[in-house]
């Protein structure tokens, strides 16, 4: 779990791109078959997949992330917030050229970034639901996975998700699962600061997390 890349300082929601190709270049070396989430669905063989996420929808994942995902000819999945207001955001056209491309998979991620938990049931089905039709009006496809914002949800968001006509959503939860035996509605993810080292790095991919 990414967020945004640019040349602007590191942080947990920023990488800069050349940290990033690192990641990438790691990854390749390592033999890693990289998929879009909603691809997970349908591999199974008993070989290392990964799939790289980016969200809130970041114009620095045009700018920086597309140019790597093409020069290694890797897939990513970008979640969408397609009425954020306080980042700066990917535009129609970026999306529609990233789409064409092939390499990036769109999903949702509600429509304002709402923390779910935090809102009655009505809304929060209004703002999965929606932003699953924004994000296909946006690329033309239809959306299939969803990211729940800052991790929060319960039962009924999972519910409406899966009833919204999402295949899979992705959590915060940072662990390593077998894919056959994790919920495709509440995939765990290994997030990825713009701060740590190759290190760090190579602790998350191998146990999680690089903390003792
Ligand atoms: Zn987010």
């Amino acid at each position: 779990m990414y967020h945004n890349t640019s040349i602007e300082p590191s942080s947990d929601m920023n990488i800069t791109p050349e940290t990033l190709e690192k990641h990438i270049r790691y990854l390749v070396h390592k033999g890693y078959m990289f998929l879009k989430v909603s691809d997970l669905l349908n591999f199974t063989q008993p070989i290392k997949h990964i799939a790289l996420t980016f969200d809130d929808g970041f114009e620095g994942n045009y700018t920086y992330l597309f140019e790597i995902l093409k020069k290694y000819k890797v897939p990513a999945t970008i979640y969408l917030t397609p009425e954020i207001q306080t980042i700066r955001a990917l535009t129609p056209s970026q999306i529609q050229e990233m789409q064409a491309s092939g390499l990036v998979e769109f999903g949702a991620h509600t429509m304002t970034h709402i923390n779910l938990t935090k809102v009655d049931d009505d809304t929060a089905k209004k703002e999965i639901v929606e932003s699953r039709k924004a994000v296909e009006k946006l690329t033309g496809v239809p959306c299939l996975t969803f990211a729940y914002p800052y991790g929060r949800y319960s039962d009924s968001h999972i519910e409406f998700v899966k009833n919204a006509g999402f295949t899979t959503a992705v959590t915060t939860k940072k662990r390593i699962v077998k894919f056959s035996r994790a919920n495709p509605h509440e995939l765990p993810r290994l997030s990825i600061s713009g701060r740590i080292n190759m290190v760090q790095f190579y602790l998350i991919l191998s146990r999680g997390r690089y903390k003792l």
